[in-house]
């Protein structure tokens, strides 16, 4: 008996129930991963970033299988039913995905495999709590994260397990494997990618003596004190592995169960997973809200988009505001494809209230230039700060770039790291924020 491993966002070997399940019952594993066409949008930096996950998967699967990912390049809706058919394989396994897209090539696959009487087993997902299983009493999904965390909580996940020393991968399948795609340049460089990679990251956060502060506190342990500081290794940079699934959520959870200590800083990391699997459920019960307002209400607030718009974003995108902590953020992101948590809100705030432009351009260029740019988190991270999304982050309160930086990067070290020269702002922000009150009002008849 032989199955197909298609292998998507949980590029490991640990831990991974969608290949303990293909390898089940002895069966012999052809582990696969199709270049699809549409990743040419992703960008430079996430495909160099993918290019190297899966050259470490295949390393790692060449190590102790002999043979190694089977590639494909095309459309996956022909590719896998294709090379099922081609390999006799009965089932093929993938770890569930829950994106729009994923959804739709996924319902394609099961109907086309299922014509030729194989199936599609989808065993796992990438989240804590998979969408759709946090619900309210009357059985619909929550719109505000708090409540949903709480039963996010008493939800609970899996333990996670190794991969079991049996597992029988087919090295005589006779199929080629196709070359791997082009790396292209990302123009910097990129943080190191893999299973291995991941676990030394999580192993570095939570190893005492890690914390930024110089005590001998661990860095998950003083996370919920230090996490805001920009200019700080506070927050444990895993969000590249956790987008490409080198590390489950759930291995961080049950790590951190396991430590029994139970500090202020493991509640609060937690959390942050939680609005992970939060953003990931909204995405799914609202897939329009991918790239649309989830709060149709304020559809009719009037945005720039003119040719002297389009000027303001350059500026805003190339780090040029003039506003220290917002030009600082957009540097970052361009020099090292990751941007701190409390600054990617700050940018996210000023591109809207303060540029007054469309949140769909600035969640466009995260997702062009971020590591770990992922639709759900990105595009609702950014309807949060353009207060047209979940959560209490109405749309009348507007950060001020100001005393943000003032409390979150108190000495200016963070600022001054990424902008060296002196500034002049690019405008009013008091005058701006009346503005972003006034178009409200006039949409809301407020
Ligand atoms: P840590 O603080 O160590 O958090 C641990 C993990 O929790 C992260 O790796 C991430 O998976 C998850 N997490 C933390 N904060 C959030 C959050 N607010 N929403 C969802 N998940 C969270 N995160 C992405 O993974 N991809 C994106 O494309 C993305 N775009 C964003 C855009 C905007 C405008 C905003 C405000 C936030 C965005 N985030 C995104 C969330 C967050 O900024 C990053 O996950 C975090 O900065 C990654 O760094 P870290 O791994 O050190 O985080």
């Amino acid at each position: 008996k032989r199955t197909i491993m298609w292998f998507r966002r949980d590029l490991r070997l640990a831990d991974n129930p969608a290949l303990l399940a293909a390898g089940a019952d002895g069966a012999e594993v052809v582990p696969v991963f199709v270049i699809d066409p549409t990743f040419e949008a992703s960008g430079d930096v996430r495909l160099a970033y993918l290019h190297d996950v899966l050259t470490a998967l295949d390393e790692s699967i060449r190590s102790i299988a002999g043979t190694g990912l089977v590639l494909r390049h095309g459309d996956p809706t022909a590719v896998i039913p294709a090379l099922a058919e081609e390999l006799d394989a009965s089932a093929v396994f993938v770890s569930r995905d829950y994106s729009p897209y994923g959804r739709e090539r996924d319902a394609v696959v099961a109907e086309a495999l299922d014509g030729s009487g194989r199936t599609l087993r989808g065993v796992g997902s990438p989240y804590a709590v998979p969408p759709g299983n946090v619900l309210k009493d009357d059985g619909t999904p929550y719109a505000v994260f708090t409540p949903f965390s709480k039963v996010w909580r008493r939800t609970g996940w899996e333990r996670p397990f190794a991969m079991p020393d049996d597992l029988r991968w087919s090295g005589s399948t006779g199929v080629d494997s196709e070359p791997m795609f082009d790396r292209p340049d990302p123009g910097i460089e990129l943080p190191a990618a893999g299973e291995r990679a991941a676990l030394d990251r999580w192993q570095r956060f939570v190893q005492p003596g890690g914390a930024a502060d110089g005590t001998d506190r661990s860095r998950v342990d003083a996370y919920d004190e230090l996490r805001d500081r920009p200019a700080l290794t506070g927050t444990s940079q895993l969000s590249p592995d956790l987008k490409w699934g080198t590390i489950h959520p759930r291995t961080l959870l049950a790590d951190l169960d396991a430590s029994g200590e139970g500090s202020r800083g493991h509640t609060v990391f937690s959390s942050e997973l939680a609005w992970r699997d939060f953003y990931s459920d909204v995405l799914f019960q609202r897939p329009e809200s991918a790239w649309n307002n989830l709060n149709p209400k304020l559809d009719s607030i009037e945005v720039d988009t003119d040719a002297s718009a389009r000027a303001k974003f350059d500026l805003w995108s190339r780090g040029e505001t003039g506003f220290g902590i917002v030009d600082a953020g957009m540097r970052q992101l361009s020099a090292t494809g990751w941007m701190h948590n409390r600054v990617r809100m700050i940018v996210a705030s000023f591109l809207v209230k303060d540029l007054h432009l469309p949140w769909q351009w600035g969640a466009r260029w995260f997702m062009q230039h971020l590591v770990d740019g992922d639709l759900a988190s990105n595009n609702h991270g950014w309807q949060w700060a353009a207060g047209t999304g979940t959560d209490a982050a109405p749309y009348f309160r507007v950060f001020n770039p100001t005393t943000q930086r003032e409390r979150y990067d108190r000495d200016g070290s963070y600022v001054e790291r990424w902008v060296p020269e002196p500034t002049e702002p690019m405008l009013d922000h008091k005058a701006e924020r009346e503005e972003a009150l006034r178009r409200l009002a006039v949409a809301t008849g407020k």
